[in-house]
């Protein structure tokens, strides 16, 4: 099968097509692309993982997972071809069925709720520099709360494809001053 991965966002709005590839494991620590064409690719080796990957990141003092679920990279951060002021402002890892999202870092969660176009959202604030995000999701783990603390790998929810998605994906995005960064390759 073959993925065709569109995301698009504009006016603040996200809009996420995807046609589903299979969903391959993922070996410890790796991450690899989904099969087919995937916009925005990042660079991968010749077993198709991503170059260089580490699972985790730290960025304003704050220890992130850049993939907090398991999944393939069906669309890559940045800018799209084709649309003026399109940008996709984080990273979709399409999972094929709903499976679990952890929190990527420790911290306390500030909002869950639905958000134009993001479908059921969480986010999670780090520190008052860093925050992540989380959309498109299937239904939130029923011990989350807003205002309660969460320690990086804790369930927050599971994939779906609510908001404007047509894959069950998790599309999560690390917010530095409110401005997006590359899970994938920001911090060090
Ligand atoms: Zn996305």
């Amino acid at each position: 099968m073959r993925c065709v991965f569109l995301c698009i966002l504009f006016l603040g709005l996200s809009a996420c097509v995807t046609a589903p590839p299979p969903a391959p494991g993922r070996a410890a620590g790796a991450l690899s692309l989904c099969p087919g064409r995937v916009a925005n690719a990042p660079a991968t080796d010749r077993r198709g993982r991503i170059a260089g990957f580490a699972p985790v990141t730290e960025i304003s003092g704050v220890s992130l997972l850049r993939a907090p679920v398991d999944g393939c990279v069906s669309s890559g951060f940045g800018p799209r071809r084709g649309g003026a002021g399109s940008f996709h402002h984080g990273v979709d890892l399409y999972t094929g069925s709903p499976r679990t999202i952890i929190a990527g870092g420790d911290g306390v969660v500030e909002l869950i709720g639905s958000q134009r176009g993001y479908g059921r959202t969480v986010i999670i604030r780090h520190n008052r520099t860093v925050k992540t995000r989380y959309a498109h999701l299937s239904r939130y783990d029923g011990d989350l709360r807003e205002g309660r603390r969460v320690r990086r790998g804790d369930p927050i929810g599971r994939t779906g494809d609510s908001g404007n998605a047509t894959a069950v994906h998790l599309h999560y995005e690390i917010l530095v001053r409110g401005k997006p960064a590359n899970p994938l390759t920001a911090g060090r």
